[in-house]
């Protein structure tokens, strides 16, 4: 996307801005993938639940998969009876459960335990069975599912005897952010002797994680789906999130301040890791658009919060912006306006969309829905 039109384009300041065409240009790996081999592919809602792009999606998906009973009523509303909705949770609630049932048409047991208490709450859902294959890709076991004492799946040494009855799809999601099809090939080899011993499994859901058009070669996974339609399920699906948003979306701001401190220039933005609090929770720099790496200058980027580590990061630049000048985060479309808050009091930010060459708000967040948030 081109930075300086968008800077000129979108009025308010901090604004997140997601770039549709890119979204779609996200999902042609995806399409190749279901031509090759017939597989499903689904949005997993959680990574960016955004109205606009689950109706856009709406047509060019099958399907949404949920966490919560809130996902699930916000996407049988964009859906509207079209297209699956596939659940999986440690944090069913019995109370709930009915209500899932009629609207889920696909619902991953997490643990036997959870498949005991609740799987006849309801009836006329698929009912799946969350497996956990116990092999870490990851290197911070924060965001690992496979880690020791695991509290997502069943570990799949304990399915050794079989599955329980009625249980007619299994659910495998093992990884985050994979650039290459390594950890897909790992699992799938470990659990082959497993899943070949299931007869009549109706689906088999491979999860999220991987990001496909990072990905250039897509031989390994198509061959690898084709080999699990023949042998192992009726169906398989796949359930990107951050393949479809993640560098679809902007973060634009605005420099408030600008000043020394112990040698080095800090400039204050508009915006804050309440925006996108992974770059503080992963200690993660997110990309700056504006950044020239061989830049002579450096700020620190900090946001407008009172937490001292309140901070993008260390950047470099030609010339050292400015107070008023905008600058802008990319690859920041997944996970972050989802986990935004107000602290502070800070608003979240304008929302806007860029179709073709319109950019258009979509929605703006002022002080009615902090003191609608607060006041009670
Ligand atoms: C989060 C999640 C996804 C999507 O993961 P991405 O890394 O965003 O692709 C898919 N399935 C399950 C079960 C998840 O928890």
């Amino acid at each position: 996307m081109d930075a300086d039109q968008l800077k000129r384009r979108v009025e308010h300041s901090p604004a997140f801005i997601l770039d549709m065409p890119q979204v779609h240009c996200n999902l042609q790996p995806l399409q190749r993938i279901k031509d090759a081999t017939g597989c499903r592919v689904l949005y997993s809602m959680k990574a960016l639940p955004l109205g606009a792009l689950l109706a856009d999606l709406k047509d060019r998906v099958d399907g949404i998969s949920v966490s919560s009973l809130f996902e699930a009523r916000l996407a049988n509303a964009v859906l509207g009876g079209q297209g699956g909705v596939h659940l999986t949770t440690p944090g069913l609630r019995p109370e709930e459960f009915a209500e899932l049932g009629r609207l889920c048409s696909h619902i991953s047991f997490n643990s036997l335990s959870q498949y005991r208490r609740l799987h006849e709450l309801s009836v006329g859902y698929s009912k799946g069975l969350r497996v956990n294959p116990k092999l870490s890709f990851a290197d911070d076991e924060r965001y690992d599912p496979c880690r020791a004492h695991s509290k997502l799946g069943v570990d799949v040494a304990m399915l050794q005897t079989g599955l329980p009855a009625g249980i007619e799809g299994l659910h495998i999601h093992t990884v985050f952010g994979q650039t290459d099809f390594l950890a897909f090939q790992a699992v799938i080899s470990k659990l082959k002797p497993f899943l070949r011993q299931q007869s009549g499994l109706k689906w088999l859901n491979l999860g999220g994680g991987y990001l496909y058009h990072r990905i250039a070669e897509l031989g390994p996974i198509i061959e690898t789906i084709r080999y699990l339609k023949a042998h192992v399920a009726e169906q398989v699906y796949l359930e990107p999130g951050k393949a479809l948003v993640g560098n679809a979306g902007y973060l634009l701001t605005r420099v408030l301040d600008s000043f020394d401190s112990d040698g080095k220039t800090v400039l204050v933005l508009d915006s804050s890791v309440n925006h996108h609090p992974e770059i503080f929770e992963y200690q993660r720099r997110p990309l700056l658009v504006d950044e020239d790496k061989q830049g002579g200058q450096t700020a620190i980027l900090a946001g407008s919060t009172c937490l001292a580590g309140d901070i993008f990061g260390e950047y470099r630049f030609h010339n050292l912006p400015a107070v008023g000048d905008k600058l802008m985060f990319a690859d920041v479309g997944a996970y972050s306006l989802i986990k935004a808050q107000r602290f502070n009091g800070y608003a979240l930010p304008a929302l806007y969309l860029r179709r073709n060459d319109a950019f258009v708000l979509v929605k703006q967040d002022g002080y009615a829905e902090y003191s609608g948030q607060w006041l009670g």
